[in-house]
């Protein structure tokens, strides 16, 4: 059965990323939680917030006081990215004051333990609220992935669509688009039969989720053999690299089509770029991804069409094949 098994992840797959300036906390911390979990450790919030985003941790352990990005300062900077705002965070600190308690709370923290830590406490603590993210991350399994092809499906771009617009627009970064379609697939089902053409859609998209490198990089089925890629914070040039990239992967899984001019399973690209300071609405924008999908196609498939550099001139991108 090609769909996607809702994989139990137990507690010891979790990543905790431990966040301190004091390097002996953090041995500390790393030595008490070894067997809880997997964890990392990091020694400023900029760093913290870097590794939020490429590895996204299902638990953060914030120290409060630190030089440069304080733990409140961090943790306001990890809930603004839309890929990280998920995450829970405990604040470890021995500044316990009423005040200090309350704004961590405010922080959006989920719990707060003091320092020094009592062993048992700790342990217990991160073992309930990583027990609760994994039932969490079940849950939204279940309402936001396509069980065909383990990509997202339309309740999650609704929803997170939005997020990375204005998280673009706040830091002034462009968010490309890319719809994918398998060229021919209507053929492929008639000739090899439904069964061999949902066994194909689950290739082609663990492929295409396999080849993206980041985290923030989502892959979302739109419908039927129709993909759309989100790729944040990339370029124009890197959104075309990344849709070369994957158009090249699927070509060279070779999965035999006969009906097709290319003789095996490919795919169409169509690129678009919302950039921070042009006023076209993102549906404007999905709409000029979907017309270049449509070039690609009338070019002869199994190629990439994308906006040039400058604003009025378009260009065909061929893969090599
Ligand atoms: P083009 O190269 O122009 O994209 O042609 P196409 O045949 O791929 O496109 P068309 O839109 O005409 O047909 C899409 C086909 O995709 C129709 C249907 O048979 C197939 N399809 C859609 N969803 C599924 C699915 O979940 N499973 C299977 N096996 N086939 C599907
Ligand atoms: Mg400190
Ligand atoms: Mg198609």
């Amino acid at each position: 059965m090609y769909s996607e098994k809702l994989r139990e992840r137990k507690l010891q797959d979790c990543l905790i990323l431990i966040v301190d300036d004091q390097e002996i906390t953090r041995l500390q911390l790393e030595t008490l939680l070894a067997d809880t979990a997997r964890c990392s450790s990091v020694g400023s919030g900029k760093e913290a917030l870097a590794f939020c985003e490429q590895h996204s941790p299902d638990l953060v352990l914030m120290d409060v006081n630190m030089p440069d990005l304080d733990g409140h300062q961090t943790t306001a900077l990890i809930k603004a990215k839309p890929a990280c705002a998920s995450i829970p965070i405990i604040f470890v600190t021995s500044a316990d004051a009423d005040e200090d308690q309350s704004k961590c709370w405010e922080s959006g923290c989920v719990d707060f333990v003091h320092k020094p830590v009592n062993a048992c406490t700790l342990r217990n603590r991160v073992k309930s609220h990583l027990t609760h993210k994994l039932k969490n991350d079940l849950l939204e399994k279940l309402i936001y992935v396509d069980r065909l092809t383990g990509a997202y499906n339309r309740h999650y771009l609704d929803d997170y669509l939005p997020r990375l617009v204005k998280d673009g627009l706040r830091n002034a970064n462009p968010l490309s688009l890319v719809i994918f379609d398998i060229d021919h697939f209507k053929r492929f089902n008639d000739m090899y039969g439904h069964f061999e053409g949902d066994a194909c859609l689950w290739k082609v998209s663990n492929t295409i989720n396999n080849a993206l490198m980041r985290p923030m990089d989502k892959l979302v089925r739109l419908g039927g053999e129709e993909f759309l890629v989100l790729l944040p914070n990339t370029d124009i040039e890197g959104a075309v690299e990344v849709t070369k990239r994957l158009i090249d992967g699927v070509y060279e899984l070779n999965i035999r089509h006969s009906a097709s001019e290319h003789q095996r399973v490919t795919l169409s690209a169509g690129v678009a770029i919302k950039s921070a300071e042009d006023q076209k609405t993102i549906d404007f924008i999905l709409l000029e991804a979907d017309k270049n999908l449509y070039e690609a196609k009338m070019q002869g498939r199994n190629r990439l069409k994308a906006p040039s550099r400058t604003k009025h001139q378009k260009v065909v991108q061929l893969t090599p094949n």
